[in-house]
């Protein structure tokens, strides 16, 4: 009985729920899994990987999106949808979160000392959990970090979902503005799905929002859902935030993106998490011809 409740907390809302054998079975694994994602910052078994950010109409990218992985000893490389919510749930975020944060900011101070001007410009953007934002030690670690790989705070851009946003409210609010003095870069994730009010843009230090992907992906073939990220970038420009289309996999929604006047773009269609060795031909190349934006005149 301990362990069904264990599980119903792990894997669901908390509502009481009839158990079929199918979701024991889910409910067991997710228990299972929370066990093991304890020890796995210790026995060094996440990966990362860099989705590349782009300014419209630019060649390299300026950004990298880092993005955790669980190189799992016998399920393989799981993505963040198979143990994020799980390790939320159990609190081994703050630990995963934590050697998240520091292994961006050192890549990233590795890179700018092998690349040099290649790399000035470049930042990267992490995604910050719930937890992380609870924790009073936060502000405190991310200067250190940044202290110690010589790295200026505003190459680091930190992400945090619109929902999460929304549902903490004034206590996010105050590590949001303490990290803002320290002049890291704060970003809106996944916006336009998570009921954010124009009171929470006013009140919260933001300098970027990210359109997710499902008002992104297909744009370019379905030009009823234009308004939206019309109205999105409208309010972008109007609050002087930077904007990012999300989830472009096609020429089509670049070009639609380009159009509307996002000033970045990311997506499967410029490119995909790739790790860490493969960053720097990045920077170095260019943005294979047929995806390269048309960059509408005025
Ligand atoms: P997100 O922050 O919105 O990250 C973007 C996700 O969309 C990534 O999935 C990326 O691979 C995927 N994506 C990018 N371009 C495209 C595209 O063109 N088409 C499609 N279909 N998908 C695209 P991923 O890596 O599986 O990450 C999923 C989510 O997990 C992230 O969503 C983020 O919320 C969370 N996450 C990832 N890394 C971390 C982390 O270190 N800490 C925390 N707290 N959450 C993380
Ligand atoms: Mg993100
Ligand atoms: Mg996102
Ligand atoms: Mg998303």
């Amino acid at each position: 009985a301990d362990l069904a409740m264990f599980a119903a907390k792990v894997t669901g809302s908390g509502k009481v729920v009839h158990y079929t054998g199918h979701m024991r079975a889910d409910a067991d694994r997710a228990v299972t899994l929370g066990a093991e994602l304890q020890g796995a910052v210790e026995r060094d078994e996440l990966v990362l990987r860099f989705q590349p950010i782009w300014p419209v109409g630019a060649s390299t990218p300026d950004g990298l999106e880092v993005l955790v992985r669980w190189n799992h000893p016998t399920l393989g490389l799981l993505g963040p949808d198979r143990f994020v919510a799980v390790a939320e749930r159990t609190g081994t975020i703050g630990a995963i979160g934590h050697w998240v944060l520091r292994e961006a900011v050192s890549q990233l101070a590795a890179w700018r000392t092998e690349l040099g001007p290649a790399a000035d410009e470049l930042h990267v953007a992490v995604n910050l959990s719930v937890r992380q934002l609870q924790d009073p030690t936060l502000v405190d670690e991310v200067a250190a970090m940044l202290g110690d790989a010589g790295v200026p705070a505003d190459r680091l851009y930190l992400e945090v979902t619109e929902s999460l946003l929304v549902r903490e409210g004034d206590r996010a609010g105050a590590t949001l503005h303490r990290l803002r003095e320290l002049g890291v870069t704060l970003s809106i994730d996944d916006f336009g799905t998570g009921y954010s009010s124009l009171a929470t843009l006013q009140r919260l230090p933001v300098q970027q929002l990210k359109i997710d992907r499902s008002f992104v992906l297909g744009l370019g073939d379905d030009p009823s859902r234009l308004p939206f990220v019309r109205a999105i970038v409208g309010l972008a420009d109007a609050l002087d935030l930077d904007v990012v289309a999300e989830g472009v996999e096609s020429d089509a929604d670049l070009q639609a993106v380009a159009a509307l006047g996002c000033a970045h773009a990311q997506g499967f269609g410029l490119g995909r998490p790739v790790p860490a060795r493969d960053v720097p031909a990045l920077l170095t190349q260019r943005v294979p011809a047929e995806l390269a934006p048309v960059v509408p005149a005025s």
